[in-house]
């Protein structure tokens, strides 16, 4: 293992659940998949009882709830206002948005720090044809939701594919500044339905850097150790000043500095989005076997690897984002 990952304790990203009502394009087949039986999926005391027993073994640097889509696990502000009282230094959630005007003054009060909510197009139509059907309205009154319970700083993550919704990258770049947001763009990996997307439609963070770069002044800022963003300050033609995030998982993978543990909704620790299967660690945790479960996360952490293949993996969805 390389004990530099981790000085600073475990970056934990908790999948909870595999529901999601979207069909996003590069991450959900439009049938759907196989989602895990309900007794198979954690609940509250068995997530709050193996992340406590990480921390006491590794330390604790952050915890981002994910998905599927996190806000379709019921009573979700019940395990963050558990979560919280752990004390991690950073808090978020990543989120499609679709049900955060309702629930984000909840998980404010409930201990969340923070959300990045995923935002593809601003165009209904192009949103549509995304995520599989749904209306963008409601996930800018999310949006509108996040600031105004200070979940904050609010992150967009937007995924962009040559021929499905590269038209709106300087519309998003525009929206962001003027609603305070950073706005970060992620490459396309071949993951699951990602696959066939990417054969014809990746876009490298290159080619989006220069095609902003044509009507936006951009100055480098760097990635923090750690971090999965190579940052830029971003200057619109009206003098709108903000921070933009590259993160190129294919062109230039952060791998070798990647503190992440994930836990899928059904109990398997991944060491990396690129990996099948995992190591499941739901029946020692039943049983109350702490040790098997630090041995579990040693060797997951000991196999992370220099550099991702991202072509094995069955899908996103499943595991979190
Ligand atoms: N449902 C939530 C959401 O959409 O934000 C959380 C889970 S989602 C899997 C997390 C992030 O993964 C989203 O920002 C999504 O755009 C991104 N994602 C999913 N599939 C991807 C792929 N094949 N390549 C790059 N990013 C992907
Ligand atoms: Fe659902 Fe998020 Fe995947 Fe879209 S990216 S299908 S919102 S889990």
């Amino acid at each position: 293992m390389n004990a530099t990952r981790i000085s600073a304790g475990l970056s934990l990203r908790l999948s909870v659940t595999d529901r999601c009502q979207l069909r996003c394009r590069y991450c959900m087949p439009p049938e759907g998949f196989a989602r895990c039986a309900r007794e198979e999926l954690l609940g509250d005391d068995e997530l709050l009882a193996l992340v406590s027993d990480l921390r006491a073994a590794f330390g604790l640097a952050k915890i981002r709830i994910t998905g599927g889509e996190p806000l379709m696990r019921p009573r979700l502000e019940n395990l963050v206002e558990r979560l919280a009282a752990l004390n991690p230094p950073d808090f978020a959630l990543t989120t499609n948005g679709l049900r955060l005007a309702e629930s984000a003054a909840a998980l404010r009060r409930a201990g969340l720090r923070r959300v990045n909510i995923s935002l593809d197009a601003l165009d209904p139509a192009v949103f549509e044809r995304v995520t599989g059907g749904r209306d963008v309205r409601a996930v800018l009154r999310g949006i509108d939701a996040a600031w105004a319970a200070g979940l904050t700083p609010v992150k967009l993550n937007t995924v962009v594919a040559r021929g499905l919704n590269e038209d709106q990258i300087e519309n998003l770049v525009v929206f962001a500044l003027e609603r305070g947001c950073e706005l970060r763009f992620i490459e396309l990996m071949p993951i699951g339905p990602g696959a066939a997307l990417h054969a014809g439609g990746f876009v490298s963070s290159a080619e989006l850097r220069a095609r902003i770069a044509a009507r936006f002044d951009l100055i480098p800022l760097g990635r923090e150790a750690g971090a999965s963003a190579e940052r830029y300050c971003v200057t619109d033609p009206d003098g709108r000043v903000g921070t933009l995030g590259f993160i190129s998982p294919c062109s230039a993978p952060f791998c070798a500095d990647c503190n992440r543990l994930r836990v899928t909704a059904d109990g398997r620790f991944l060491g990396c989005l690129a990996w099948e299967g995992g190591l499941s660690v739901r029946e020692p945790l039943r049983r109350g076997d702490f040790p098997a479960i630090i041995q579990a996360a040693r060797d997951v952490l000991r196999c992370k690897r220099d550099n991702a293949d991202f072509t094995r993996h069955a899908n996103m969805a499943s595991v979190g984002g």
